[in-house]
């Protein structure tokens, strides 16, 4: 027997809808890549997403179709997320920071049919225009007075596009299992892939994530989403702040410590979210110019491992509460969130900050468990690594273009590539990816915990650590460290700041110093090409 109760989709539309019938005047700030501060209201933006869903419509662009963005975090760019998908067409945010040829191919793989970017990023299309073969029409996201010289083809303004229409249009309603953005990952081996979210996955993932243990955001709120749009939906952001009638604060393109520091204070940011490399630039501006943050209360720090000195920084210097958080593209992508259950409560200094540096537990609507190679489950002990896998609503069941592979274990969860515990209160504590963990001797040396070792010493201002090849251990650890500005520190020093932290046998082999860490197109360490740097270093006592 079926229930009773009316069938209403859980589609994006009734997001922008929900925000401007109840919180109509609540604003959205951003700072324009012009260089100026954009002010604007739920209303506003819902008006102006239909205007954009009705020119699309006059563009041909239709249900399923799919419309790049390359865009920083504006009110422009969450406009299109509204537009596009309110009349049932595709939102495929490209991650700007990829290469050339990456960018080109997931364009073309997802068969784009219009491409709207912002002024940063007219030189690089321009550059891989002729690529581009499904391009029909270029949109530039800024007004006519700023609109550049420029060899794309059909270019427009922003602004000019929209303003062919009226916002007299009606939200399309279908399927609440329709595609609704698309976001590619390079996590995996081989080309990017593709993770095609839906709008109830979309609307189910914001409304968990929300909750109190979680984002814990409310009409209360300012938030800042610094994590990108075009990264993992900016971790749903865009979706829960309008949810809740959040105040938005969008950063735009400059992400640098004094930037973010000023439009934290001068706009009253009380929630913010971005990865670990973020937030070293902003405690390092802090920390120059004894700046405070004077209304700021809740961080969520995600993406890579958050170091304790991290967090013990934002919460014991600035009164900032740090929620540790993890997730992947292919979980839409939150996973877990550090806070403290009441069970946990009232845990000494040391004990709670342990406790912060694991990655926390699901939201409704996540399940997971970790397994050993041949799938077998393993137990929640604290101490026993294995494969996390996960399962959910908003969790990916296949690639876009890769249908027909099955990504999914026979209870229906995905391996997310990562090595983990999980202690008996359920907490989850990331060890490493596991092509990143470090195999000696047979056993396991996690390469985070060894970094978040090293980051904790006063001189150092990025350190990773990979595992290099010898001959009896099969692999050991090489630390590799950028020191702090200024900073004087040797290898002995570091060495010995280790002593009594970790088994003796995961103490690193050898230590090299470099000016900068390579990172990927999200933020991450890319073990890779610090592989390929150190293919051939040779151990001391190897
Ligand atoms: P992406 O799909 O680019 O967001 O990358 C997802 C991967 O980032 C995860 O599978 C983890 O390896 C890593 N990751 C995300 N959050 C954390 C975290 N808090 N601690 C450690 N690794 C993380």
């Amino acid at each position: 027997m079926l229930g009773l109760m009316q069938n209403w989709p859980l589609l994006i539309s009734k997001v922008i809808d929900h925000a401007a019938s109840q919180f109509g005047n609540q604003e959205i700030v951003s700072r324009l890549v012009e260089g100026t501060i954009h002010r604007e209201t739920y209303q506003t933006m819902r008006g102006r997403a239909l205007q954009l869903a009705k020119s699309l419509t006059v563009s041909g662009i239709k249900n399923g179709d799919r419309i790049a963005t390359l865009a920083w975090n504006t009110h422009r760019h969450l406009e299109l997320w509204y537009g596009i998908t309110g009349l049932g067409a595709i939102y495929h945010t490209v991650n700007p920071r990829l290469f050339d040829d990456q960018i080109i191919y997931i364009i073309n793989h997802a068969e784009d049919r219009l491409l709207f970017l912002d002024l940063t990023f007219v030189p690089l299309v321009e550059r891989i225009a002729p690529k581009l073969t499904t391009i029909e029409r270029f949109v530039i996201l800024t007004d006519a007075a700023h609109m550049p010289q420029t060899t794309l083809k059909n270019a427009i303004a922003y602004e000019d596009y929209i303003a062919q229409s009226d916002s007299d249009f009606v939200w399309a309603v279908f399927d609440e299992n329709t595609a609704a953005g698309l976001c590619y990952t390079s996590g995996t081996t081989g080309n990017p892939k593709g993770v095609l979210y839906s709008h109830r996955s979309n609307v189910l993932h914001a409304m968990a994530h929300v909750a109190p243990d979680f984002f814990n955001i409310s009409s209360h709120d300012s938030v800042m989403p610094v994590v990108p749009l075009f990264h993992a939906n900016s971790w749903s952001l865009g979706f829960s702040a309008p949810m809740v009638g959040a105040r938005l604060v969008m950063p735009g393109a400059k992400l640098d410590g004094p930037s973010l520091h000023e439009l934290l204070e001068n706009e009253r940011v009380t929630m913010t979210a971005a990865v670990p490399t973020v937030w070293l630039a902003l405690l390092d501006h802090l920390n120059r110019t004894q700046g405070k943050l004077t209304t700021l209360k809740r961080v969520a720090i995600g993406g890579s491992a958050c170091p304790r000195a991290m967090t013990e920084a934002f919460e014991k210097h600035y009164g900032v509460t740090v929620a540790h958080a993890w997730g992947m593209t292919e979980m839409s992508p939150l996973g877990s969130f550090c806070s403290i259950k009441p069970d946990l409560a009232g845990l000494d200094d040391d004990a709670l900050y342990s406790l912060k540096m694991k990655q926390g537990f699901p939201a409704f609507t996540v399940e997971m468990k970790i397994t050993d190679d041949k799938g077998t489950p393993l137990p929640h002990d604290g101490k026993t690594f294995g494969r996390l896998k996960v399962r959910g609503p908003a969790v990916a069941r296949h690639y876009y273009g890769y249908e027909n592979e099955n990504m999914l274990d026979d209870a229906g969860f995905f391996d997310t590539g990562d090595v983990a515990t999980i202690d008996p209160h359920g907490y989850m504590h990331i060890t490493d990816r596991s092509k990143d963990v470090i195999k000696s001797g047979g056993e396991w040396i996690s390469s985070i915990k060894l970094e978040n070792l090293a980051i904790a010493h006063p001189c150092v201002a990025e350190a990773a650590v990979i595992g290099v090849a010898h001959p009896k251990w099969d692999e050991r650890p090489l630390l590799i460290i950028v020191r702090k500005k200024d900073a004087v520190l040797e290898r002995d020093e570091i060495l010995h700041f280790f002593e009594g932290k970790i088994a003796k046998w995961w103490m690193p082999d050898d230590v090299v110093f470099i000016d900068e860490i390579p990172h990927t197109a999200t933020g991450k360490i890319q073990k890779t090409a610090l592989r390929d740097m150190f293919a051939n270093h040779r151990l001391p006592r190897a």
